[in-house]
């Protein structure tokens, strides 16, 4: 996945402390061999963060979040992995070359630094035509942007620009700037005449405000353009996909919001440019905007990184609520937190703040409704509850959603929170259930859902045996040599214990290290690692000199297990060859399990 060779990943581990590190960002405090202090990531009066130095790995109590000194800025500075490396390889004087060095890759970035490099001149473009541009040119956007309310503090703020009504003014401007023309083609600013009489190409916005959208980490993707002539057909257009911009990818703001969405806890979700604008110039900073589709998983999964709950946030006319309710089962499988606040019909963010203020907006936004209220009464609204097909239709409806749920108490509470409120009993819900965990099968998830999932092999918990051998050999290096020697992962019964064991097995044979912050490395699901963590930064509780002992029991239980497994295969396989009477394999299996009952 990363481009980043894996010798130098290891090199930043091995020269970055990790405490300080930590310690440069929140104060630590010595207990023992290990640290401690409030955890960065989420409130706390007591200090449930513990760094541990000699394994060089953190890991939070109170929130789950662990890690190694990469995870820990990846969360922290809010970079992706391969930025994380980076920024501490710098810190630590490595110099970190491109694992991806052919020709390929090298031209596809240098087009993405141009194409980025281009979106950035049209920004200062745009938005010197607004702020400097003359009147006579220029009057009637400010004009639109004054009775939007949005004087020059704002326009400056969000790099608020206009692209003048011509057909060639940027074009132009990046030629002069010395952009050729495969970069301004790629950068999706201009449209390219598609008949061969007219080559050329013209300025794809015309006449219009100018949004700049920026990815998180402030660099701007693209652009979205309001339309001021009203005979223009489209009020909003957007840019196409390009080498730095795919669709269902960003979130207008994050680049403003993202502290406050972490500081917050918690993200309000609304749909336009100005419904982000409007709250956060009155100080709600904890916004992002959806651009009016649906969320995606990538979006979701970009939110997460700075808060799992979500405030939805739409006007109730058909295309928001649309919006609204396909996002809502999306945020719930992505395990997401979520409410709705719906506005009155007609009013959005922008308008109600400007009638109502910050203050109710708050409020509104605290009293959002969880999403089984918010549906159950739009469903109460649409059927009839008396009605015994009314209830089943209803109850139908919000088992589908209760199912997506993945948290066990929460969806328990829902269900019994459906039961009294349709006054049905526990066995007609579980008939009801039934029947959709029954049809579900038939409906297959989006096709990007289910690559970027979760690998489902992986979702399962270790058993308590699992859990201390791993624990072990995470711990000391002269556990793993004794493991390696003793036992196979093929041992183990579960599915992910055999991969970190596989893992660690492997570090032990390359000569390198297989402590809780390498082996970490070695794993995309998130799930496993956190696991990990929790398991390596569990206090010690044993008493000395019993650890040999425990660790030799551990082993002997896992190895009788793992034979007694064996042992059945084979007698089942010794059955099979009797039954079809092949005598010479017959002959080899019954070799083979005399072996191992002997071994
Ligand atoms: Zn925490």
């Amino acid at each position: 996945m990363s481009l980043i060779p894996e010798e130098i990943i290891t090199r930043v581990l091995e020269r970055t402390d990790i405490a300080e590190l930590i310690g440069s960002y929140t104060p630590l405090k010595r207990a023992g061999k290990n640290y401690k202090a409030l955890c960065p990531f989420h409130n706390e009066k007591t200090p449930s963060f513990v760094v541990t130095p000699d394994k060089q790995i953190f890991h939070c109590f109170g929130c789950g979040a662990g890690g190694n000194a990469i995870s820990f800025v990846v969360k922290q500075e809010r970079m992706d992995f391969p930025e994380a490396v980076r920024f501490l390889a710098a810190k630590a004087g490595i110099e970190v070359p491109e694992k991806g060095r052919d020709a390929d890759s090298q031209k596809q970035n240098a087009l993405r630094d141009m194409v980025f490099a281009a979106n950035a001149a049209a920004v200062e473009y745009f938005h010197a035509n607004l702020v400097g541009g003359r009147e006579k040119e220029v009057g009637v956007a400010r004009e639109y942007l004054k009775t939007r309310k949005l004087n020059l503090d704002a326009v400056k703020r969000f790099k608020i620009g206009y692209s003048y009504d011509a057909w060639d003014g940027l074009t132009r401007h990046l030629r002069t700037k010395g952009f050729d023309s495969a970069i301004i083609d790629n950068s999706g600013l201009v449209v390219t005449r598609a008949d061969g009489a007219k080559k050329g190409s013209y300025d794809r916005f015309r006449g219009r405000v100018m949004f700049p959208i920026f990815d998180y980490r402030g660099r701007p993707v693209a652009f979205g353009a309001r339309a001021l002539k009203k005979d223009d057909k489209a009020k909003y257009i957007n840019s196409p996909e390009t080498p730095v911009y795919t669709k269902g990818r960003h979130l207008y703001g994050l680049n403003w919001a993202k502290d406050a969405l972490a500081r917050e806890d918690r993200v309000i979700i609304v749909e336009g440019y100005l419904d982000f604008i409007r709250p956060f110039l009155a100080g709600v900073e904890n916004v992002a905007a959806s651009q009016g589709t649906a969320l995606t998983p990538d979006q979701i999964r970009l939110l997460r990184r700075y808060t799992r709950n979500v405030t939805m946030l739409f006007d109730m006319d058909p295309a928001g609520q649309s919006a609204a309710l396909r996002s809502l089962d999306i945020l719930l499988e992505e395990e997401m937190d979520v409410k709705v606040a719906a506005l009155a019909d007609g009013e959005d963010p922008d308008s109600f703040i400007q009638k109502f203020g910050a203050e109710d907006f708050r409020r509104y936004v605290r009293e959002a409704k969880s999403l089984f209220e918010f549906k159950l009464e739009r469903l109460k609204l649409e059927f009839d509850v008396r009605a015994a097909e009314g209830r089943g239709a209803i109850l139908r409806e919000m088992l589908t959603t209760i199912e997506k749920v993945a948290n066990t108490s929460v969806k328990s509470s829902y269900l019994k929170e459906l039961r009294s409120s349709l006054s049905v009993n526990e066995y007609e819900i579980e008939a009801e259930r039934q029947n959709i965990l029954k049809k579900r099968p038939a409906l297959p998830r989006p096709a990007d859902a289910r690559t970027n999932g979760p690998d489902p092999a992986l979702s399962v918990g270790f058993s308590s045996d699992e859990e201390w051998l791993l624990r072990f050999i995470m711990a000391d290096a002269r556990w793993l040599k004794e493991a390696r020697a003793q036992i196979d992962p093929g041992d183990l019964p579960g599915e992910a214990a055999r991969k970190v064991l596989a893992a660690a097995y492997g570090l032990f044979d390359e000569g390198r290290e297989a402590g809780p912050a390498a082996l970490v490395g070695e794993f995309a699901d998130e799930g496993l690692r956190r696991k990990l963590m929790a398991i390596a930064s569990e206090p010690d509780t044993m008493a000395p000199g019993t650890a040999v002992k425990a660790f030799g029991d551990c082993l002997k239980r896992i190895r009788d297990r793992g034979r007694k497994g064996k042992r059945e295969q084979w007698r089942e396989k010794i059955r099979q060859a009797e039954k079809s009477g092949d005598h010479e394999a017959l002959r080899r299996a019954q070799e083979e399990f005399n072996q191992l009952l002997k071994g």
